[in-house]
């Protein structure tokens, strides 16, 4: 479904990812895992068309790596970013139409929203509510959820558990396992290895930028051989 080759990320003229190879296969739940700094955003950015890249990005086949933002959008790219990044002063439901803006059928988009909020109920019952008075996994249910409305063809999920409370983040990562179950194909980022890695089919670490190591997620058995590689990661 994606794949990456010779992938390069730069923030100006920082290159803070030199050049990976990913793969993704339809279904997949992939995961890149990697420290702090290591370029896991930048190569999220990069796939999103939201920093300057050299290199191949392919979608179904398709090389869309010269395409904006939005045509990438429209192809089937979505992403729930890191910390969130829900729109604190619009409501629930507002967030979640945004998700839907490329939908042009407005009731059946409703009905896609009515059938999320079976799904999280808690967003149901918060649905008029300000998303930035919502708790942090609740921000993060709603940022994936407001990610699917788009009906991507991949979801791009960065760091979804980052600064959640244990259960919490043993829900979301539930929800990351269901999701899966339901056939969505994931691009997973994560400095939470163990966890990560239980919800994958696919493990690539990334390190300063480049790919060390990568293997089907069972070769990565509980993540603990990691530690040695990835100062920082935790499991
Ligand atoms: P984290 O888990 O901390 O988000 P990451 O693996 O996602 O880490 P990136 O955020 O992609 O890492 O950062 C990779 C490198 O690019 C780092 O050296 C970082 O300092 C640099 N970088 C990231 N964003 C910018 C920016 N906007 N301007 C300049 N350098 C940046």
């Amino acid at each position: 479904m994606l794949q990456t080759s010779s992938l390069k990320a730069f923030h100006g003229p920082i290159e803070a990812v030199h050049g990976i190879d990913i793969s993704v296969a339809e279904g997949q739940c992939v995961t890149l895992l990697g420290p702090n700094g290591a370029g896991k955003t930048s190569t999220l950015s990069a796939i999103t068309g939201t920093v300057r890249a050299t290199g191949t990005i392919r979608l179904g086949g398709e090389d869309i790596s010269r395409l904006p933002v939005e045509d990438r959008c429209r192809r089937g790219i979505a992403i729930s970013p890191e910390g969130r990044r829900v729109f604190a002063n619009l409501s629930v439901r507002d967030n979640l139409i945004m998700g839907g803006a490329l939908q042009p059928d407005k009731a059946q988009l409703n009905r896609e929203i009515e059938d999320w909020f079976t799904h999280f109920p808690v967003l149901g019952e918060r649905h008029a509510q300000p998303a930035g008075t919502l708790s942090g996994g609740e921000q993060q249910m709603l940022a994936i959820a407001r990610a699917l409305l788009s009906k991507p063809r991949i979801l791009l999920l960065d760091e979804p558990s980052l600064g959640l409370a244990p259960m919490i983040v043993a829900k979301i990562f539930e929800i990351v396992r269901d999701l899966k179950a339901r056939g969505t194909t994931i691009l997973l980022v994560e400095q939470n290895a163990s966890a990560a890695i239980r919800v994958s089919d696919y493990v690539y670490v990334l390190n300063n930028g480049l790919i060390s190591s990568h293997g089907a997620a069972a070769n990565f058995g509980d993540g603990s051989d990691l530690m040695g590689e990835l100062t920082g990661v935790h499991v």
